[in-house]
């Protein structure tokens, strides 16, 4: 079943569910009675939101495509100062 979005001239917008493919031109309105036209819609697909799409085609490259790391990324090699100077005192190893 699919719902098919039609327009009263009188009430306005309704909603009909008929088979998919079997929507007719016009419908009758619910409240009124008035033959109100069909409106296209966009279909209500579900759509996957950019970050999830990002993560699963990462996770989806790093299966085949695994990336090999030589050295340590620049933005790690010297880090940043501690933000408790009591860090500094502790033992390193
Ligand atoms: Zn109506």
């Amino acid at each position: 079943m699919a719902t098919y979005q039609y327009r009263c001239p009188g009430c306005g917008p309704f909603d009909v569910t008929r088979p998919m493919g079997r929507a007719l031109p016009e419908e009758q309105c619910p409240t009124c009675g008035l033959h109100g036209r069909r409106v296209f819609t966009a279909p209500m697909l579900p759509r996957t939101s950019a970050p999830l799409a990002r993560a699963l085609q990462s996770q989806e490259a790093s299966a085949h495509e695994p990336r090999v790391v030589t050295e340590v990324p620049p933005a790690r090699r010297h880090p940043t100062s501690a933000a408790d100077p009591r860090q500094a005192q502790l033992p390193k190893p």
